[in-house]
Order: C-alpha cells, then sequence, then structure tokens
C-alpha cells in the first residue's frame, strides 16, 4: 500500500515537472560569410546558449562568398530568437524581407561582433541594429552616440564609422542598471584583451545603451566612451548588440558570456531568469573559463 502511494507520488512529481518546467528557447545562429572565422566561433556561442539548458540552438549557413545566395532563406519565425554572426554577400530580397518581418513583428535579434558591419546599404538592417561600422559607413549612415556630462549624445560631426585600435584589456561601465540584462551585474567590470570596436554609427532610434566601455587616444580609441552593450526596440521587435569576442579566446572571458546568455534571453522574452555568475568580474579583474 505504502509502495503504492510512493510510487503514486513519483509519478505526480515526475509529470508536475514535466508540466512546468519552461520549454527552451529557440534559437537560430546565422553565419557562413564573415571577415573573421564565423566556423570558429559559432560552435562556441552554440554551446554557451546549450549549457545553460535555457536554449535549443539550430544554425543556418550560407553558401560561401561568390556563391549563388538565391537559395539561402532560413525560417526565421521558426525561432524565439536569431543570433547573427554574418557579415557578407547580401542575403535574397526574400530573405531580407523576411528578417525585418519576423523582427517588427515581435522577435528577436542579436547582434554578435562584426555582424554590425554586415548589410552597410540595407536601410532596415541599420535601423535593426542601430549602431554599425565598416561597410563604407560615415556620416551619411547616422551620428555617432557618445556619453557626455551623464547622458548620451547624437554627434553627426562627418567621419568613418566603425574602428579600433590594438586588442587590449577594458573596462565596462553600466550606464543602464535598471535593464533586465545588467540589473544586478557590478557597475564595472572588465574584460579581457579584444578588440575595443568604436566609432559606430548608425540611425540609433529606440535606442538603448547598456554599458560602455572607455577607449583611449593612446591606444588606438577616440578618447571616447564606446557603445558596447544596447538595445534596440524595432517594431514589436527586441534587437541586443554585444559587440565583444573577436575570437574563441575572447569568447572565454566571463564579461562577454554572462553578457550574452542574458542579452539572447532577453531577446527572446523581454526577461532574464539567469543569476549573475559567482566567477563574474570585478572592476579591476577581469574573469575568464577553459
Ligand atoms: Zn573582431
Amino acid at each position: 500500500m505504502l509502495k503504492n502511494l510512493l510510487w503514486a507520488l513519483t509519478v505526480w512529481a515526475v509529470l508536475t515537472a514535466v508540466a512546468f518546467a519552461a520549454p527552451p528557447h529557440k534559437v537560430l545562429i546565422v553565419d557562413g560569410q564573415n571577415g573573421h572565422k564565423w566556423a570558429t566561433t559559432t560552435p562556441v556561442l552554440k554551446k554557451l546558449l546549450e549549457e545553460t539548458s535555457l536554449f535549443t540552438v539550430d544554425v543556418a549557413t550560407s553558401p560561401p562568398r561568390g556563391q549563388d545566395m538565391s537559395g539561402f532563406k532560413p525560417k526565421f519565425a521558426d525561432y524565439d530568437v536569431v543570433v547573427s554572426n554574418y557579415q557578407g554577400a547580401d542575403w535574397p530580397k526574400e530573405t531580407q524581407d523576411g528578417l525585418v518581418e519576423y523582427v517588427s513583428g515581435g522577435g528577436a535579434l542579436v547582434i554578435y561582433h562584426f555582424a554590425c558591419a554586415a548589410f552597410p546599404k540595407w536601410k532596415e538592417y541599420n535601423e535593426m541594429i542601430g549602431l554599425g561600422g565598416w561597410g563604407g559607413r560615415n556620416e551619411s549612415a547616422g551620428p555617432y552616440v557618445r556619453w557626455k556630462d551623464g547622458q548620451f549624445v547624437r554627434d553627426n560631426s562627418p567621419g568613418r564609422g566603425g574602428n579600433h585600435g590594438p586588442s587590449q584589456p577594458f573596462q565596462l561601465v553600466v550606464r543602464n542598471a535598471d535593464h533586465p540584462i545588467t540589473k544586478g551585474l557590478p557597475e564595472k567590470f572588465m574584460h579581457v584583451s579584444d578588440e575595443l570596436y568604436g566609432w559606430l554609427r548608425g540611425p540609433a532610434k529606440n535606442l538603448t545603451i547598456l554599458a560602455t566601455a572607455f577607449a583611449p587616444k593612446n591606444l588606438g580609441g577616440a578618447d571616447e566612451h564606446e557603445p558596447i552593450l544596447f538595445t534596440v526596440k524595432y517594431g514589436k521587435g527586441r534587437v541586443f548588440q554585444n559587440a565583444m569576442g573577436h575570437t574563441p579566446k575572447e569568447l572565454k572571458s566571463v564579461a562577454f558570456i554572462a553578457t550574452f546568455r542574458r542579452g539572447v534571453e532577453w531577446a527572446a522574452t523581454g526577461k532574464v531568469t539567469q543569476k549573475v555568475p559567482a566567477d563574474f568580474p570585478t572592476a579591476d579583474k577581469a574573469s575568464v573559463r577553459d
């Protein structure tokens, strides 16, 4: 009798756990062309997400540079969030329109590192990502966004969009501690030696900058606080951009790992359920995982 009762309780507990466990969020990483070595970073991004048990990850890889792109049509609508590790030839118009429709209709897009250099001539892409660089971007792409006297200001002065000095360790400073992605993080935290993206410019509409890093002139920077983590509201959709992570080496930095995972969850759901990890970096010491 007792044995039967215990058995029944066990079955009930298992069924309840299954019924109430949140289904993992479906992620699509898009890659296939990039001025960076996308084939080495995509598997790391995939693993970083899957390790949380919050996500399942598929990868859509485009044809190589110079080959026919007309058949590249990922089904964005099948996913909760699209992560771009893509920078290369234009997609077919149907695919570009598909991404715009998906994001504006309530989808989610995460721009990782050099994906901010993709599609310089695609108006809606630039609106979705808020700020971008390279690809001939200049003042016609939109303003730089600068942190001056305690607030962000738009700077329309002429000049190229996107540049960086030699890799250097840098400190991120949270500029919006109320956002789910940054809530609970220390105000200042160190990243490992990496490219410090600067001079990004774009339409910068509906932009929320979460964290900046100071790029000193003597290390190839603009002597400005450069936006490193930011979000864009695009129609009903959420976009998050993380400018860090040049190669797999830099993806071992907990500053990248935690902000990437939190940003993908926020983009997918509007919330962040992940705790700040115990090995999160401090104001003066980066943290690295093997
Ligand atoms: Zn890079």
